[in-house]
This record gives structure tokens, C-alpha cells and sequence, in this order.
């Protein structure tokens, strides 16, 4: 991988920079990758991180081979995934109702709305997806690409147009999230729901540093820090949970509002508790850790 620029940035919820500490400086693949947390909100992310320039071109690209692997040479989602689709149903549960129009930000190869519209058809599917392999794929599937990049302006033309909105682990991915919740949050109908499901900051799965922490997610959310975020931006929470590694939230659109955050010491407290776990590992895992660290930059 080539050198990347990188840019230093506000903690979203606080606006404020000076209130952050570093956390670490490696992440997945032994990439250089600096989470911090605000000391005042408790949110974790990245900063410094790559430039916009940088992460364009990463997902334009590379993103499939690094995290589509098995979706690139097989052409359908694993077991596990579909699993964790149905999931998607389960949440949104009474919620329920056959929906007409649907858009899914970062639809990958478009299996979630491909596995919904076969128990419940969808006569208009959405989708915004930046990497070029996938929306070549998406091509002839019934799905319409309404951008590549989900900063443009993509909402201006489809004002209270869509009843489902799905954001399945990809708000972590956003370097403005509150600037796509208002886009989420305009784009919505009245009584419009939206599915948002992140990696859940209180339940890391796996190694922080090995797995947990990564480039591609410049933000790594909580259940308080996420509804946060969704309030800032347009949407409240009318359903939350947190199961399965991940944190999510069924939500309505409403105005912008600002509410406090003050979960810096349990977020932290946890961060700590597992690094010095890691400390604590055997011999064993740290000499495999260390092979991979040699064998990664070479493939
Ligand atoms: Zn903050």
C-alpha cells in the first residue's frame, strides 16, 4: 500500500480537538491508524485519518479484495451474512409493513435488499455504493444506483421519497456521519423508519488492535454516542439494542437536536481493561502476530 496523506479532525459530537487522546496507532493489517477518544463525550474515532482523496480511492478499488473476498468469487452472501440479515427483520419487528420504496447506503453486492424482497417484494430499491466492482454487478439487478459518493447532494431530488432507509455497518465508515443522518433525515417520508446497525464500542469483537481497529472505520460508535450523532442530525430513536457485536437503532425523522454525552469514563475503562489484556497474551499468540505483521506488507 502507498503512502497516505493524512488530516486531523474534530471529535463530531464536541467540535473540539484538544479535548482527544490516542488510544493506539496501528490497527487491522498493522496499517498506521490513530483512534482516540474525546475526553469530554467519550467518542471514539480517527485522527488523524487519510484524506477523502484517499479513502475515494481505497473503496473505489481495493475495498473488495480486502473485505469482499468470498462475495467477489462466489457471487452470494455466506451463511453468516444471511444471518445477520434476517436480523435486520427481527429488529425492525412490529415495525414491519411491506415497503415500497427502499434505499440501502453502502449496499454492497445488494444482498440485504435482495434477501428482504424475496420474503416481502420491493417495488423501488435504492442504493448508494462506492465501489466500482459492486455497482457493476448491481447493473440488470432492479436496483438503481442514486450516487457513488454518499457526501454528494444525493437527497436534494428525493425529499420524504423513501419508507425504508437501511444503514447496515457503514456510518462508521462516513467522514461527516451527522451530514448523512440529515440527508437520511430529508429523504425519509413522515412516518419513514431507518435501520442503522454499527460495530458496537462497548462490545469490541475480537483483537482491538489486530481486528477491531481499522482504517476503513473512522468512527466506532456506542448505544449513547450513536444516538447521539442520529439526534444531531435529524433522526430519534424509537427502538435501540445492543446484541451480537453490534449497536443498533430503528429511527424516525425529526428536528436537529443537540444532547449531551458524557460517557468518556465507561468507553475508556473498557478500551483499557482489554488492551491490558492483550498485554497479557501468551508468547504463542504474539510470535503468530508477529509473523503476520512481516507477511502482510508483502501481500
Ligand atoms: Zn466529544
Amino acid at each position: 500500500m502507498s503512502k497516505k496523506k493524512f488530516e486531523n479532525v474534530n471529535c463530531l459530537i464536541c467540535k473540539d480537538d484538544t479535548k482527544v487522546e490516542e488510544i493506539a496507532t496501528r490497527g487491522q493489517f498493522n496499517l498506521e491508524c490513530h483512534t482516540s477518544i474525546c475526553t469530554i463525550c467519550g467518542l471514539v474515532f480517527l485522527t488523524p485519518r487519510w484524506t477523502k482523496p484517499e479513502y475515494q480511492n481505497f473503496y473505489s478499488i481495493e475495498y473488495d479484495s480486502y473485505y469482499r473476498p468470498d462475495e467477489i468469487s462466489n457471487n452470494k452472501p455466506s451463511e453468516k451474512h444471511l444471518k445477520q440479515y434476517n436480523l435486520i427483520l427481527l429488529r425492525i419487528g412490529s415495525y414491519f409493513k411491506p415497503f415500497t420504496t427502499v434505499l440501502d447506503i453502502g449496499c454492497g453486492y445488494g444482498w440485504v435488499m435482495h434477501y428482504i424482497n424475496q420474503k416481502y417484494p420491493i417495488k423501488n430499491m435504492y442504493a448508494i455504493e462506492s465501489s466500482d466492482r459492486a455497482r457493476e454487478f448491481l447493473k440488470n439487478k432492479n436496483i438503481d444506483i442514486l450516487t457513488h459518493d454518499v457526501d454528494e447532494n444525493w437527497d436534494q431530488d428525493n425529499q420524504n421519497k423513501f419508507e425504508l432507509i437501511i444503514s447496515r455497518h457503514t456510518l462508521e465508515h462516513f467522514l461527516d456521519p451527522i451530514s448523512i443522518i440529515t440527508k437520511i433525515s430529508h429523504s425519509l417520508t413522515e412516518d419513514g423508519l431507518c435501520y442503522i446497525a454499527v460495530p458496537d464500542m462497548m462490545n469490541p469483537t475480537g483483537d482491538l488492535i489486530d481486528k477491531f481497529f481499522r482504517v476503513v472505520h473512522t468512527y466506532y460508535f456506542n448505544e449513547q454516542t450513536l444516538e447521539t450523532v442520529l439526534l444531531a442530525g435529524g433522526i430519534k430513536c424509537i427502538e435501540k439494542g445492543s446484541d451480537n457485536g453490534e449497536t443498533w437503532i430503528l429511527g424516525k425523522k425529526t428536528k436537529p437536536q443537540f444532547m449531551r454525552c458524557n460517557n468518556y469514563k465507561p468507553q475508556n475503562n473498557l478500551i483499557q481493561k482489554r488492551l491490558n489484556e492483550r498485554k497479557k497474551k501468551p508468547l504463542k499468540h504474539n510470535i503468530k502476530q508477529l509473523i503476520k505483521k512481516i507477511i502482510n506488507p508483502l501481500i
